[in-house]
Protein backbone atom coordinates (compact mmCIF):
# COMPACT_ATOMS: atom_id res chain seq x y z
CA UNK A 1 0.00 0.00 0.00
CA UNK A 2 3.12 2.33 0.75
CA UNK A 3 3.99 2.54 -3.26
CA UNK A 4 0.55 3.48 -3.60
CA UNK A 5 0.22 5.87 -1.46
CA UNK A 6 3.42 8.04 -2.41
CA UNK A 7 1.86 8.06 -5.93
CA UNK A 8 -0.90 11.13 -4.16
CA UNK A 9 2.41 12.35 -2.17
CA UNK A 10 3.73 12.87 -5.85
CA UNK A 11 0.94 14.34 -7.02
CA UNK A 12 0.66 17.17 -3.95
CA UNK A 13 4.53 17.76 -5.14
CA UNK A 14 3.89 18.05 -8.97
CA UNK A 15 1.18 20.43 -8.06
CA UNK A 16 3.70 22.53 -6.14
CA UNK A 17 6.43 22.55 -8.55
CA UNK A 18 4.04 23.61 -11.41
CA UNK A 19 2.15 26.16 -9.64
CA UNK A 20 6.14 27.66 -8.43
CA UNK A 21 6.74 27.61 -12.23
CA UNK A 22 3.62 29.80 -13.51
CA UNK A 23 1.27 30.54 -10.76
CA UNK A 24 -2.33 29.85 -13.07
CA UNK A 25 -0.83 26.72 -14.94
CA UNK A 26 -4.60 24.98 -13.52
CA UNK A 27 -6.48 27.59 -14.28
CA UNK A 28 -5.34 27.28 -18.04
CA UNK A 29 -5.65 24.16 -18.22
CA UNK A 30 -9.03 23.85 -17.20
CA UNK A 31 -9.68 26.63 -19.70
CA UNK A 32 -9.76 23.92 -22.28
CA UNK A 33 -7.70 22.20 -24.55
CA UNK A 34 -5.85 23.28 -28.12
CA UNK A 35 -3.18 20.43 -29.15
CA UNK A 36 -0.85 20.64 -31.93
CA UNK A 37 -0.56 17.20 -32.21
CA UNK A 38 -2.31 13.51 -32.38
CA UNK A 39 0.34 10.68 -30.87
CA UNK A 40 -0.27 7.51 -31.53
CA UNK A 41 1.95 5.37 -29.88
CA UNK A 42 3.10 1.60 -27.71
CA UNK A 43 1.27 1.63 -24.37
CA UNK A 44 5.00 0.36 -23.53
CA UNK A 45 5.68 1.76 -19.87
CA UNK A 46 8.84 3.28 -20.87
CA UNK A 47 7.80 4.98 -23.92
CA UNK A 48 5.87 8.12 -22.20
CA UNK A 49 4.46 10.50 -24.75
CA UNK A 50 4.44 13.83 -23.40
CA UNK A 51 7.85 13.29 -21.92
CA UNK A 52 9.70 12.06 -25.01
CA UNK A 53 8.89 14.85 -26.63
CA UNK A 54 9.79 17.25 -24.34
CA UNK A 55 5.84 18.55 -24.12
CA UNK A 56 3.79 19.81 -21.15
CA UNK A 57 -0.10 18.92 -20.07
CA UNK A 58 -2.26 20.27 -23.34
CA UNK A 59 0.28 19.95 -25.88
CA UNK A 60 -0.33 16.96 -27.13
CA UNK A 61 -3.49 14.17 -27.99
CA UNK A 62 -2.53 11.03 -26.79
CA UNK A 63 -4.00 7.46 -27.84
CA UNK A 64 -1.49 4.15 -27.00
CA UNK A 65 -2.12 0.64 -27.41
CA UNK A 66 -0.25 -2.56 -27.65
CA UNK A 67 2.09 -2.19 -30.67
CA UNK A 68 0.85 1.31 -31.39
CA UNK A 69 -1.40 0.00 -33.72
CA UNK A 70 -4.18 1.89 -36.47
CA UNK A 71 -6.85 -0.77 -37.08
CA UNK A 72 -9.36 0.65 -39.37
CA UNK A 73 -12.58 -1.46 -37.20
CA UNK A 74 -11.02 -0.44 -33.95
CA UNK A 75 -13.47 2.21 -32.99
CA UNK A 76 -11.26 3.51 -30.05
CA UNK A 77 -8.70 4.00 -31.86
CA UNK A 78 -10.90 5.76 -34.58
CA UNK A 79 -12.75 7.86 -32.23
CA UNK A 80 -9.12 9.36 -30.99
CA UNK A 81 -8.26 10.54 -34.82
CA UNK A 82 -11.90 11.24 -35.65
CA UNK A 83 -12.07 14.04 -32.64
CA UNK A 84 -8.30 14.62 -32.60
CA UNK A 85 -8.65 15.39 -36.79
CA UNK A 86 -12.33 17.36 -36.90
CA UNK A 87 -12.94 18.90 -33.58
CA UNK A 88 -9.51 19.67 -32.40
CA UNK A 89 -8.13 20.20 -35.75
CA UNK A 90 -5.05 18.54 -35.16
CA UNK A 91 -1.94 20.18 -37.59
CA UNK A 92 0.32 16.97 -37.11
CA UNK A 93 -0.23 13.10 -37.00
CA UNK A 94 2.78 10.95 -35.42
CA UNK A 95 2.89 7.42 -34.97
CA UNK A 96 5.50 6.60 -32.51
CA UNK A 97 6.70 3.38 -32.02
CA UNK A 98 9.70 1.96 -30.28
CA UNK A 99 12.69 -0.48 -31.16
CA UNK A 100 12.40 -3.57 -28.37
CA UNK A 101 8.59 -3.19 -28.54
CA UNK A 102 7.32 -6.26 -27.17
CA UNK A 103 4.58 -6.76 -29.13
CA UNK A 104 6.02 -6.54 -32.74
CA UNK A 105 8.78 -9.24 -30.95
CA UNK A 106 5.67 -11.49 -29.96
CA UNK A 107 4.27 -11.28 -33.63
CA UNK A 108 7.83 -12.26 -35.32
CA UNK A 109 7.31 -15.81 -33.16
CA UNK A 110 4.83 -18.39 -33.70
CA UNK A 111 3.53 -18.99 -29.66
CA UNK A 112 -0.15 -18.75 -29.21
CA UNK A 113 -0.37 -15.58 -27.23
CA UNK A 114 -4.79 -16.02 -26.58
CA UNK A 115 -6.44 -12.85 -26.73
CA UNK A 116 -3.50 -10.97 -28.02
CA UNK A 117 -3.06 -13.44 -31.40
CA UNK A 118 -6.19 -11.14 -33.11
CA UNK A 119 -4.58 -8.32 -32.28
CA UNK A 120 -0.69 -8.77 -33.01
CA UNK A 121 -2.02 -10.52 -36.38
CA UNK A 122 -1.95 -6.58 -37.36
CA UNK A 123 1.93 -6.72 -36.97
CA UNK A 124 2.10 -9.98 -38.94
CA UNK A 125 0.61 -8.41 -41.77
CA UNK A 126 3.12 -5.78 -41.76
CA UNK A 127 5.29 -8.77 -41.83
CA UNK A 128 3.85 -10.38 -44.73
CA UNK A 129 4.00 -7.04 -47.08
CA UNK A 130 7.65 -6.94 -46.60
CA UNK A 131 8.28 -10.36 -46.60
CA UNK A 132 10.98 -10.06 -49.39
CA UNK A 133 12.94 -7.22 -47.59
CA UNK A 134 12.37 -8.59 -43.78
CA UNK A 135 13.62 -12.16 -45.09
CA UNK A 136 16.48 -10.88 -46.71
CA UNK A 137 18.17 -9.44 -43.58
CA UNK A 138 19.85 -12.15 -41.70
CA UNK A 139 20.67 -10.84 -38.38
CA UNK A 140 17.89 -11.29 -36.63
CA UNK A 141 17.71 -7.97 -34.34
CA UNK A 142 17.91 -6.11 -37.89
CA UNK A 143 15.58 -7.87 -39.26
CA UNK A 144 13.25 -6.94 -35.68
CA UNK A 145 14.25 -2.93 -36.05
CA UNK A 146 13.30 -3.01 -39.29
CA UNK A 147 9.87 -4.49 -38.70
CA UNK A 148 9.50 -1.84 -35.97
CA UNK A 149 9.85 0.64 -39.00
CA UNK A 150 7.71 -0.93 -41.26
CA UNK A 151 5.25 -1.24 -38.54
CA UNK A 152 5.23 1.90 -37.77
CA UNK A 153 4.83 2.97 -41.93
CA UNK A 154 1.87 1.11 -42.27
CA UNK A 155 -0.03 2.07 -39.40
CA UNK A 156 0.48 5.98 -41.18
CA UNK A 157 -1.01 4.77 -44.07
CA UNK A 158 -3.90 3.60 -42.61
CA UNK A 159 -4.17 7.43 -40.97
CA UNK A 160 -4.20 8.49 -44.61
CA UNK A 161 -6.87 5.90 -45.32
CA UNK A 162 -9.16 7.65 -42.83
CA UNK A 163 -11.96 9.68 -44.05
CA UNK A 164 -11.94 12.48 -41.77
CA UNK A 165 -7.95 12.90 -42.46
CA UNK A 166 -8.73 12.81 -46.46
CA UNK A 167 -11.27 15.34 -45.56
CA UNK A 168 -9.65 17.35 -42.95
CA UNK A 169 -6.24 17.28 -45.58
CA UNK A 170 -8.25 18.43 -48.55
CA UNK A 171 -9.95 21.86 -46.41
CA UNK A 172 -6.92 22.77 -45.07
CA UNK A 173 -3.50 20.70 -46.04
CA UNK A 174 -3.61 19.64 -42.78
CA UNK A 175 -2.94 17.37 -41.02
CA UNK A 176 0.40 15.94 -41.83
CA UNK A 177 1.11 12.05 -40.77
CA UNK A 178 4.78 11.51 -39.81
CA UNK A 179 6.06 8.24 -38.59
CA UNK A 180 9.02 8.50 -35.83
CA UNK A 181 10.66 5.84 -33.65
CA UNK A 182 11.56 5.82 -29.93
CA UNK A 183 15.48 4.16 -29.08
CA UNK A 184 15.60 2.79 -25.86
CA UNK A 185 18.89 2.54 -25.23
CA UNK A 186 19.88 6.32 -26.10
CA UNK A 187 16.06 8.19 -25.30
CA UNK A 188 16.61 9.60 -29.18
CA UNK A 189 13.29 9.53 -31.41
CA UNK A 190 13.99 9.18 -35.14
CA UNK A 191 11.93 10.41 -37.80
CA UNK A 192 11.81 7.97 -40.42
CA UNK A 193 10.95 10.42 -43.18
CA UNK A 194 8.43 7.70 -44.72
CA UNK A 195 7.39 9.02 -48.18
CA UNK A 196 3.95 9.13 -48.14
CA UNK A 197 3.53 10.45 -52.22
CA UNK A 198 5.57 7.40 -53.69
CA UNK A 199 3.86 4.98 -51.13
CA UNK A 200 0.40 6.62 -51.73
CA UNK A 201 0.36 6.74 -55.29
CA UNK A 202 -0.27 3.07 -55.36
CA UNK A 203 -2.98 3.23 -52.92
CA UNK A 204 -4.51 6.31 -53.60
CA UNK A 205 -6.65 4.82 -56.70
CA UNK A 206 -8.24 2.32 -54.48
CA UNK A 207 -8.53 4.22 -50.80
CA UNK A 208 -9.18 7.89 -52.09
CA UNK A 209 -12.54 9.73 -51.51
CA UNK A 210 -11.92 12.89 -52.95
CA UNK A 211 -10.67 14.34 -55.88
CA UNK A 212 -7.46 15.76 -54.16
CA UNK A 213 -7.33 13.50 -51.29
CA UNK A 214 -4.11 12.83 -50.06
ZN1 LIG B 1 5.88 -1.59 -27.68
Amino acid sequence: MKRYQAIFEGNRQWVQEKRRQQSDFFEHLANGQNPEFLYIGCSDSRVPANEIMGLAPGDVFVHRNVANLVVNTDLNAQSVIEYAVTHLEVDYIIVCGHYGCGGVRAAMQSEDLGLLNGWLREVRDVYRLHRHELDAIEDESARYRRLVELNVQEQCVHILKTACVQKQFMRRKRPTVHGWVFDLSDGLLRDLEIPFDEIMKDVRQIYRLGPDAG
